[in-house]
């Protein structure tokens, strides 16, 4: 069964190998081997061949599936249908529509970059990722860029990122004599955390609706403190929803491999089987926009939002990374001999350098407003970037740094080159999931990446990072006079210059805070702390050097982040005031005049002696609170003016941080605490303990 549908809606390079003349598919496939351009004439022999078997699939339309850098993914639909002249219409769809689309840029974000004489981008085939039919459509994985030849997307970068490791790793490869490998991929799978919740409580909530998140909410009686959701046995609804977003998954090619459930209540994961990193990123895009259309189907609704609920955990996407080369060695794999053993401890070095040299990059590329309310909060990685290796690894590289024996009992040094590895078994490199980049056995992950966002920005910037390093090894390593004595001096200077960005401890402490400070790692805390670093001269150097991105197009994402921050804060801040005013001052007006109401009635009926304790008392704090809260709400509407007044982006994106968010978490406060004084029956919305526990 689920070989007859595993992707079965994929026009494959098995479908390819099958509907194509052998000319046609060796041409593309050479084509996509050297990541040219595709020859107009064979783009012709492809598309025909696609329309006749997404027809076959029921398509009447195609479309352009693209990335902007609104971080969902766009599509615009054009039918099939050519008119014949005589009031008929035949199936057409030529090579120039597969390999290059029009598309109106000036509606998506590009941060400066499109002029207003270029409103209009391309789209181009990114044959390296199959075309699929998709609700009666056929979808084109492209590119999108501006006539200028501009990245407007997510995509591009990630390429060219790809493009820029494979480079450097040949050099590398090449000098311990691999001469077979023709070209290195980076892998990943990426771990996707979500929500479900009944459709009913969310459609109560307008800051579920508008935001994603809930802005209010009392801490309920339970939440996660029992450990009892993490892999519980599956209630029925998330189960059938689970069954379908499966089957469609699979129906599309993409290799959903494992759910479970999560530790927050309602709280679950889905994990694929890794692929090539860019397939990998137009897969998590497809299993967040079909999760979240299967969950209404169930009634459910699937968020995605890094922190929809305090109180309990935020949702994350751990981001497995790795290298491969063509002929199948995954170069993270610690290997059988002291040969393949000194590769694997250079590549290391590669990430340890890279990690520590563009923490701050790592640190940028998963920042946004959503994600600010994770990083650093108690269950979540701090915003502090380590490396996890496992204590074994650990030690081998000490000892190696220190040119000391590995073992107490054997007298010798590790040489690299010359010795093989002690052996590490796999599973006790994973125990520490506080690690925000940990080492797992023969990959890494990444833990920092919000549930919400797309992968490609932390995949390019680990993928130019690793890159760079190798660039540095490889430069010196082909000087060598002798290789193995210079690759051994390699490794201990990359230890010795790279060791404080090592940790090993608990990385949710305080004490690690202090440490990591001591060590001068970077711990910054929030988007606007660290956007400025994106334009930093050393992180324009790295990603101009290796061809990812042009200056312009940095300082245009740059722009994009920061302003997004700033536009979800505002609807965030907005959105909480209307709360306020439309539906909780009212409500808790309202509650304390019953109380008055009560104590009024009982005084009337039993007398000035009544026993009236809880109606006064409760009505006094109410009301003070409600004037605070009013207060509050005031100084909320104050500071948005006062934000609309600011025309750079950064003193918006500060004055967010620095005013606006603060206000916010005092509004909170006050919010929580009136809910929980107010009879449930009044309270405009649905509560914690009610929505977390909804789903059946
Ligand atoms: P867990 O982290 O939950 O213990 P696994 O380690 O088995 O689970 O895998 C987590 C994710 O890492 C999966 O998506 C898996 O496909 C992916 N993964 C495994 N090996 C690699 C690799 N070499 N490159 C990239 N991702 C990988
Ligand atoms: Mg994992």
């Amino acid at each position: 069964m689920v070989n007859d549908i595993f992707g079965s809606m994929v026009f494959s390079d098995a479908v390819m190998k099958q509907r194509l003349p052998k000319e046609t598919y060796n041409a593309l496939h050479q084509t996509v081997l050297d990541g040219r351009r595709l020859d107009i004439g064979i783009a012709h022999v492809v598309a025909n061949a696609m329309k006749d078997w997404a027809i076959e699939k029921g398509a009447t339309h195609f479309t352009h599936w693209f990335q902007p850098m609104t971080g969902i993914t766009a599509e615009k639909h054009d039918s099939f249908i050519s008119p014949t002249g005589d009031g008929r219409v035949i199936m057409e769809f030529s090579g120039k529509e597969l390999i290059q689309g029009e598309s109106d840029a000036s509606s998506f974000p590009s941060g400066g970059l499109r002029a207003t004489f270029e409103a209009s981008g391309y789209t181009a085939w990114d044959p390296t990722s199959y075309a699929f039919v998709r609700n009666d459509t056929l979808f084109i994985p492209t590119a999108f860029c501006s006539y200028g030849g501009q990245a407007l997307d997510k995509k591009t970068p990630l390429l060219r990122s790809m493009e820029a490791l494979n480079k450097q790793a040949l050099r590398i490869l090449r000098l311990f004599g691999n001469d077979d490998v023709t070209s290195v991929r980076t892998t990943v799978g990426a771990e996707q955390e979500y929500f479900l919740i009944s459709q009913e409580m969310f459609e109560k909530r307008p800051d579920l609706v508008f935001t994603g998140r809930t802005l209010f909410g009392a801490r309920p009686p339970k939440g996660q403190q029992l450990d009892d959701h993490y892999a519980s046995s599956i209630k029925p609804t998330v189960l059938a929803f689970m069954k379908e977003v499966d089957e469609e998954l699979w129906k599309l090619g993409v290799p959903a491999k494992t759910e479970h459930n999560e530790a927050a209540p309602s709280q679950h994961e889905l994990a694929p089987i890794f692929s090539t990193t860019n397939i990998a990123t137009d897969h998590n895009q497809l299993i967040m926009d079909i999760m979240q259309k299967v969950a209404r189907k169930h009634g459910m609704v699937c968020l995605l939002h890094e922190k929809p609920f305090d109180f309990v955990n935020g949702s994350g996407k751990h981001n497995n990374w790795s290298m491969q080369t063509n002929t199948g060695v995954n170069l993270f794999e610690p290997g059988e001999t002291p040969h393949e053993n000194a590769q694997f401890l250079l590549f290391l070095c590669a990430v340890i350098q890279a990690v520590d040299d563009y923490q701050d990059m790592l640190r940028v590329c998963v920042a946004s407003a959503g994600n600010d309310r994770r990083l650093g909060a108690k269950v979540a990685p701090p915003a502090v970037i380590s490396m996890f290796l496992g204590d074994e690894l650990a030690e081998i590289l000490a000892s190696i740094e220190q040119g000391r024996p590995y073992d107490a009992r054997e007298k010798s040094t590790l040489k690299v080159g010359v010795h093989v590895l002690p052996r590490f078994p796999r599973d006790t490199t994973d125990r520490n999931r506080t690690s925000p980049f940990a080492f797992t056995g023969n990959k890494f992950e990444f833990r920092m990446p919000g549930s919400s966002a797309s992968i490609s920005g932390p995949n390019f910037v680990i993928n130019t990072a690793v890159a760079e390093s190798l660039r540095q090894f490889a430069d010196r390593l082909e000087q060598a006079e002798d290789f193995n004595s210079e690759l051994h001096q390699l490794i201990i200077d990359c230890i010795r210059r790279h060791k404080r960005i090592l940790f090993s401890g608990n990385g949710y402490s305080e004490e690690w805070l202090e440490e990591a400070e001591r060590r001068g790692l970077l711990n910054l805390k929030t988007t606007p702390d660290c956007l400025p670093y994106y334009i930093a001269p050393k992180n324009i150097k790295l990603f101009t050097e290796h061809k990812v991105f042009t200056e312009s197009e940095i300082h245009s994402r740059y722009e994009i982040k920061m302003e997004g921050y700033c536009k979800v804060i505002r609807i965030e801040a907005h959105t909480m005031s209307q709360m306020v005013h439309r539906d909780i001052l009212p409500a808790v007006s309202a509650y304390a005049k019953k109380l008055c109401d009560a104590a009024a009635a009982k005084e009337a009926v039993l007398g000035i002696g009544a026993e009236n304790a809880f109606e006064k008392e409760q009505a006094a704090e109410i009301s003070a609170l409600t004037t605070t809260l009013y207060r509050r709400c005031g100084y909320l509407d104050e500071a948005l003016k006062e934000m609309e007044k600011m025309e750079s982006p950064i003193d918006q994106a500060n004055f967010c941080r620095d005013s606006i968010v603060i206000i916010m978490d005092k509004l909170r406060e006050t919010v929580d605490r009136l809910e929980s004084l107010t009879d449930r029956a009044d309270w405009p919305y649905p509560d914690y303990g009610t929505i977390l526990f909804s789903v059946k």
